[in-house]
């Protein structure tokens, strides 16, 4: 990710909504693809604050009246719509209930998330779409919470039903415990997890998406010489396995993490959200003035991850050096960049690039 500058001249960073230099409104502004200032008219519509594009721009609805967004859409766009929903926000089927409290603050974490992994997707060039847009594989999120089932309400409801987050042909659900920073690092705890993170979440089941669009009835012979056969053990019978006997002992030579060993596919996923992270890590070294980097969107295989191989060690110890997690804790063995390698070339070709 880079920083952006208000039109003062400032810098801000890709979550803000105000300018602390000057005081103005931000957005992101699609005509120019940038996060600036917006400026709204003596008729109250909003202009992009660069004077060489002064798009009329109309902010989402989830920014304007939710406050969980920070991105524009042209108005020119618009037929009247009530509700206009930015191009990244149009993807939700359903939002966490906010008559509950706290779920706002967790739609807001949420969302900030989605955010930064579609600005990788694009910066990537990969397609994705909703079914208006024609993909056979329509994306949509579901963010929503566990229902517990409360005795004596007048009405009937299901008992204790219990969200998963996971990805089921173009639906990603997202259960918003995860946005819940205690809940989220006593699973990573439990689980043994080098990180869990709610970007990493949007990460992994964007991987089982990107499998159905751009392998599935495409390239799986050559998906399963890297990740081995998806249909045998079948997906059922791999889970199984997995939460009765765990990962196989030694399995960091060949996985990035323990959940990789499940099944091919969960394999992949995790390897597409490790290429994300190194792309997404190398973006910010790219345009930092501290290091000279390779540009990840245009760089090969090897550069990039030989980047990411010197930024790790720069950057686990910085983190070490206030306590916190290593930020690259996977060793990158060549089975394991062989397989991220694949999930490269795979966005390299993607089609509509
Ligand atoms: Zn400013
Ligand atoms: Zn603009
Ligand atoms: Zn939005
Ligand atoms: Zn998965």
């Amino acid at each position: 990710m880079k920083t952006f500058h208000c039109n003062c001249g400032a810098v801000v960073y890709f979550e803000n909504v105000q300018c602390v230099a000057c005081g103005s409104e931000l957005g992101w502004c699609p005509a120019c693809q940038t996060l600036g200032s917006i400026h709204a008219d003596v008729y109250g519509q909003y202009h992009c604050g660069d004077p060489a594009c002064g798009a009329a721009l109309t902010k989402c609805y989830n920014y304007a009246v939710e406050q969980v967004c920070n991105r524009c859409v042209p108005t020119a766009q618009l037929s009247g719509e009530t509700e206009a929903l930015c191009d990244y926000c149009r993807f939700n089927d359903t939002i966490p209930d906010l008559s509950i409290n706290g779920n706002r603050e967790k739609w807001s974490e949420i969302e900030a998330a989605k955010r930064r992994v579609f600005y990788t997707l694009d910066l990537l060039g990969l397609p994705y779409g909703s079914a208006e847009d024609g993909f056979a594989v329509p994306l949509s999120f579901d963010f929503k919470g566990d229902r517990v089932a409360k005795r004596f309400l007048w009405f009937n409801v299901g008992e204790h039903e219990q969200v998963y987050t996971g990805h089921a042909n173009g639906k990603v659900t997202i259960n918003i415990r995860e946005a819940d920073d205690v809940e989220r690092e006593k699973a990573r705890v439990s689980l043994g997890e080098a990180h869990r993170t709610l970007i990493g979440h949007f990460r992994h089941e964007m991987g089982h998406y990107f499998w159905d669009v751009l392998v599935k009835e495409k390239c799986e012979a050559d998906c399963i010489s890297v990740f081995g056969d998806h249909d045998n053990p079948d997906y059922a019978t791999a889970l199984q396995a997995y939460y009765e006997n765990g990962a196989p002992p030694g399995w960091q030579s060949n996985y990035i993490s323990a959940y990789a060993t499940m099944h091919p596919w969960e394999d992949f996923a995790e390897s597409f959200a490790a290429y994300l992270d190194m792309v997404s890590v190398v973006d910010v070294a790219f345009h930092s003035s501290l290091v000279d980097s390779v540009d990840p969107a245009s760089a090969d295989f090897q550069a990039l991850a030989a980047e990411y191989a010197q930024l790790g060690l720069l950057l686990n110890e910085t983190n070490r050096a206030v306590g916190l997690l290593d930020l690259v804790p996977e060793v990158h063995t060549a089975t394991i960049l062989g397989k991220i390698e694949f999930v490269h070339t795979l966005s390299k070709n993607a089609p509509g690039r």
